[in-house]
């Protein structure tokens, strides 16, 4: 599974856009209100990367429609959590490659099903639990406390998304943890952490390392 690194980085052009920082809307200029949410002063500048007009030109071939009923769909492996009841939430379980948010009222229990999961999602391999929020102590006491004691399950504290992406390539994991995607940011992206151009850009960063 060896794809060519093709050269199409080197005819990449930047240009500039103006992306409000509550609602990720986009524009060619600087606007001090934005039309979509209303919010004031919420534009800032952001670099994009414009895709070469060789990109572009590039044959449409696997766009033929093709008959539902000859297409085979490839089997999909699900990985279990350990937890029946989330199992059948995912549809399953786990699946490869698969990006899930898990979304809730602070003092739900997230931390704890997080750490549950860690501890009993099957499969090779290793946890790598990222956060930006708890240091490895209060992690570790939240294991202790779960009787949790996993030496699969490695801590990262960290919110920077190229440091993290680079232990994600490192380390190889069978699941990684984000908590949470709010508290990351990106160097690449000069808006806040938690805003919508960060989140966007940091889940596409880290989904692409996996
Ligand atoms: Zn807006």
């Amino acid at each position: 599974m060896s794809h060519e690194k093709r050269p199409q980085k080197d005819m990449a052009k930047s240009k500039t856009v103006f992306v409000c920082s509550e609602c990720g809307n986009e524009s060619s200029k600087w606007l001090g209100r934005c039309p979509a949410c209303n919010s004031w002063n919420t534009f800032y500048e952001q670099k994009v990367v414009e895709t070469s007009s060789k990109d572009k030109n590039r044959p449409r071939v696997s766009a033929a429609p093709q008959s539902l009923n000859s297409y085979k769909a490839q089997e999909t492996i699900r990985t279990s959590t350990g937890f029946n009841e989330l199992d059948r939430v995912l549809g399953g379980g786990l699946v490869k490659g698969s990006l899930i948010l898990l979304g809730g009222e602070p003092g739900i229990g997230k931390s704890t099903l997080i750490l549950q999961i860690c501890d009993k999602v099957k499969g090779e391999g290793k946890v790598l639990y990222v956060s930006g929020e708890e240091s490895a102590e209060q992690i570790k006491l939240r294991a202790d406390r779960l009787g949790i004691k996993n030496d699969d399950i490695l801590f990262l504290g960290e919110t920077n998304i190229e440091v993290v992406n680079e232990a994600i390539i490192n380390i190889n994991p069978k699941l990684v943890i984000i908590d949470s995607i709010q508290t990351m940011y990106s160097e690449d992206i000069t808006a806040a952490a938690g805003s919508v151009s960060q989140v966007r850009e940091i889940t596409r960063t880290s989904y692409e390392s996996l």
